[in-house]
């Protein structure tokens, strides 16, 4: 963390108390919180906090590469602190998100027609389902 504040410094970011608490809160955080969840939790320390601020604080860490932007989940955007190469799985009933750590991309060929008229430099793999605890609570119904 203290490693990381320092390239957000040199990188030319204002960090105060409360962007601090916004990258505390980000720091190792797997559960992809949306803006939401981010500015409820870092407001019990930080009464004042407002919603621009956590959003400008997003959107400067996406920016730096420091924070991915999930748009797996078509109500809101959700934030993953872990940019190593992923994708998500997601939960059609809670939204709950989960890590795919698995390199896909060999895998994937395009057909000639496609090649042909296009340089495709990435693509995109969510997955959807259902988790364990809505499948559960189904069955119990
Ligand atoms: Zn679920
Ligand atoms: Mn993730």
């Amino acid at each position: 963390m203290q490693k990381q504040i320092e390239k957000y410094r040199k990188k030319g970011m204002k960090l105060t108390p409360q962007r601090l608490a916004i990258l505390e809160y980000l720091d190792g955080n797997t559960a992809h919180p949306t803006a939401e969840d981010i500015y409820r939790a870092v407001k019990k320390k930080h009464p004042t906090l407002s919603f621009a601020t956590v959003y400008n604080t997003l959107q400067a860490l996406v920016n730096m590469g420091e924070v991915m932007e999930l748009t797996i989940d078509p109500e809101r955007k959700h934030f993953d602190p872990d940019t190593t190469p992923h994708h998500h799985v997601i939960c059609t009933r809670c939204g709950r998100i989960g890590d795919v750590f698995v390199d896909y991309s060999r895998r994937l060929e395009l057909p000639e027609e496609v090649t042909r008229s296009f340089t495709v430099t990435s693509n995109h793999i969510d997955f959807y389902g259902v988790c364990k605890n809505c499948e559960r609570k189904r069955r119990t119904k």
